[in-house]
Formats: structure tokens, sequence, C-alpha cells
């Protein structure tokens, strides 16, 4: 007999709270974690005295505005542990980011850091429906990344099977996935796809899969996306939010409503601001996401910029959970391309390529300024139903994408196919844009 875990709630305590009540916890502990940044952390110390304000000032959640944010580069000028609250003798993992640009950023937890880690992310798992009956396949690469081990920990948490297989090597992965029996895929949406990609070229039917739940995440992805990788791998696919800085994966995620993130907001506080002038916005509107890490011990964070564009929603969940939810991310404002002077966001194109029939989920933007002018190359992959010899036809579907697209974007686009499976397949995150404007 299966069970239906679709309505079960992992902390029923915690993620149902009345607001008010919330709102109380979120204050108490947050006037602990100031204190304790401040007498311990020199650059907070530092920060407070500039803006002219005291951990004591802060009596109410509307205060928090009053403090000065924290961002990426306060974790680079304090690289490696200058932002740590305790002692290294009470650290117990460390954790990097990607550092796609200059220094990583360094990370710690404490014991009990590790253990409220697992806790978030075993909520989200048991939202998306995961049991102690599951399988879990986890297909983030282990190492500094903070993916891989958040879901690890979350998943044996929720008694779940873990199948700690790792990045890479996809017939391998395929292999396991249907011998093992796997029926809840880890991995980045992108990498989903390209599993899918593989699965039908080797020409496995989705009978010989016991797959049944997708958890992806680590980065930006589409509505569309979504739909395409349920119908191609026949799973629910379910998105989840996090970011080293921060925690990494357990600070938000979907119930099976699907319709936004639930932040487990006993644990971080979350604030929309305006990214040009820092204002705090109403609820609704979209801007930049701004955390405050409340329970922390190693490395707690007031008011981090996400850089990640969002909105929040206080209105209540089907679900039976009162935490708000955000909207699934356009993408981090670092990957917003401005061409033109207009902004555009990769998940933006990605939406109308899948609307697309003949176009396959694999592209990449070019960005390149041609006599002061900016200009954007779409490479759109298609698939055989496109007759590359029938230049008539070829030229048709250009010109729709294009209309698409610049119906969508608000700036012209020129669209280049590919030959079907040209574009190169991800194994982590996917590498869309090459900005020459940047060389
Ligand atoms: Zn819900």
């Amino acid at each position: 007999m299966t069970v239906d875990h679709s309505h079960r709630i992992w902390d029923p305590v915690h993620e149902c709270l009345a607001r008010p009540d919330l709102e109380r916890l979120q204050l108490e502990r947050l006037q602990a974690t100031l204190q304790r940044v401040y007498h311990r952390v020199p650059c907070y110390q530092e920060k407070f005295r500039q803006a002219g304000i005291s951990p004591d000032d802060i009596r109410s959640l509307g205060d928090l505005a009053r403090l000065p944010f924290t961002t990426k580069e306060d974790l680079r000028c304090n690289y490696p542990y200058g932002m740590f609250a305790v002692p290294m003798r009470d650290v117990v993992r460390i954790h990097s980011s990607s550092g796609t640009t200059g220094k990583p950023t360094v990370v710690g937890y404490s014991r009990n850091d590790l253990n409220t880690w697992s806790e978030l992310v075993a909520r989200f798992m048991t939202a998306a429906g995961v049991s102690a009956d599951d399988i879990v396949h986890i297909a983030f690469g282990y190492g500094l990344f903070t993916g891989a081990f958040g879901l690890h920990y979350g998943a044996e948490k929720v008694g779940a099977t873990v199948i700690p297989i790792s990045g890479g090597n996809t017939d391998r992965q395929i292999m396991i996935m249907e011998d093992y029996r796997s029926s809840v895929l880890v991995c980045t949406p992108s990498y989903a796809l390209t599993i899918a990609d593989r699965i039908e070229r080797q020409g496995h039917s989705r009978a010989a899969s016991s797959l049944r739940v997708g958890l992806f995440g680590a980065e930006p992805w589409s509505e569309e996306m979504r739909r395409e990788i349920e119908q191609r791998l026949g799973i629910i696919a379910t998105d989840n939010y996090g970011l080293s800085e921060v925690m990494g994966p357990g600070i938000a995620g979907e119930c099976l409503e699907r319709r936004g993130m639930h932040i487990f907001e006993d644990h971080f506080i979350a604030e929309v601001i305006d990214p040009d002038t820092g204002e705090v916005l109403p609820p609704g509107t979209v801007g930049e996401l701004v955390l405050t890490t409340l329970t922390k011990e190693a490395i707690p964070v007031i008011r981090y910029r996400t850089r990640d564009i969002t909105r929040l929603s206080y209105e209540r969940c089907s679900c039976g959970r009162t935490l708000a939810r955000m909207e699934k991310t356009r993408g981090r404002s670092d990957d917003m391309l401005i061409i033109k002077g207009v902004n555009v966001f990769p998940t933006q194109i990605e939406e109308v390529l899948f609307q697309v029939e003949g176009c396959e989920p694999h592209y990449q933007l070019v960005v390149d300024r041609v006599d002061n002018i900016d200009t954007l190359e779409v490479l759109v992959e298609v698939n055989e139903s496109i007759f590359f010899d029938e230049m008539k036809k070829q030229r048709a579907f250009i010109d729709l994408v294009e209309k698409r697209l610049a119906s969508t974007l608000n700036v012209g686009a020129r669209v280049r196919l590919v030959e079907p499976a040209s574009m190169p397949r991800h194994e982590g995150k996917a590498q869309r844009v090459i900005d020459k404007r940047k060389r």
C-alpha cells in the first residue's frame, strides 16, 4: 500500500505559527543575534557604529530597516574567518561559494548549525512529499558547494535512503537510478534535462524509471522548464532556495501547491528592497531579497543582500503552513543583462524558447558590443522537425522566435539555429551567457 505524504508537515509547531507568535519569536531571536554579532564580529561592531546604532535600539521588527546591509564584499574583505562569531574550535564544518570572480566566500557551521540545516532541509523535502519510503539520488557535486551535503543530511533526517552519487557520468547515473530504483532526483534543473535527453537517446522507456519527485535548485529556472522536465521525466518537479552565504539549501522550499517557496521565517527574516536605493518595498513588490539569520551561530548575517530578484506573498497557503512564500527567483541581479539599457534575465528568454514548438531546451546567449551598440544573439538548438535543408521554413521559424523574443524582452535579439544535440550539456550549473563586452 502506498501512503499519501502530500499533506505532511515536518515541524507543524514552527511551520504553522500564528503571525503574532512568529513575529514575537523573530524579534527575540533577532535581538539575541544582534548582541552576539556586535560583541563578537568586529566588522558588525564597526558597521553599527558607523550607522550610529546599537543592538539595544532595535525594539521592533520594523527597526530592522535601520540596520546596515551585509554584502558578499563584506565576506570577501574578511576572508577567510573574519565574519565568524564563534571560535574555530566550535566550528565543525566549512563550506565555500564557487567564487567565479575573485576570492571565494567561506562559511562555517557549528554543531547546532548543522542540526538546524538538516531540520530545515527535512522541512522542504517533506513539503515536496519525500518520506522514509523514498530513495534519494543526489547528483549535486559533493565538495565545498553546500548543495549536496545540505540535501544529504536533510534526506537522512526524514529517514529516506540516500544515494550520494555526486555529479557527472550521466550513463552511470541512469543505470544506478534504474537498478537502485531511485524515487527522488536532486540536481540542477539543467542537469535534469541532460539526464532526460540521455534517457531518450538510449531509447529507455519511462516505465523503467521509479522517479517520482525532483528537488531542483542552485540555479534560476522558468515555469516552462519545469513543465518540460516533468513531462520528459514523468515526475513532479519542485523548487527550493538557498545560498551558501546564508546557510545553503533550506532557506525556502515549495509545498505541493507549488505557488511559491515557503520561507522558514522562524530562522530567517526576509525583506525585499529596491536594489538601487536600498529602501524596503511593500509586500508583493518585486525587488532584491535580503535575509537576516536568526539562529545561526558560526556565521550569522544581518540584512544580507542576496542579489536575487523575487517577491514575497503573505497570503495563507492551502497546505496549512503559515510561512510567507517567495516567488521563484527571476535570477540573480548579477545575471541580469543590460542590453541597450533594457534589463533582460536569461530566464525570460528561456520561457519564450520553451513555448515555441521545435526549440530544444538548450540555448546560449551571446552579448557583444558592435560600433558601441549592444547586440544579443540567441543560439537555439532545434529538434529534427526543423529541416535545415529547407531555407524558407527555417527563415520563417527564426522570424517567429525573434518576434516573440522582441515582444517579451522589449529589445531585439538575433536568433541563430544550431543542429540537434550540438549544444553543450551541463552536469552542474548551466553556463548560458557569453558576454563579450566584459573582455
Ligand atoms: Zn504551502
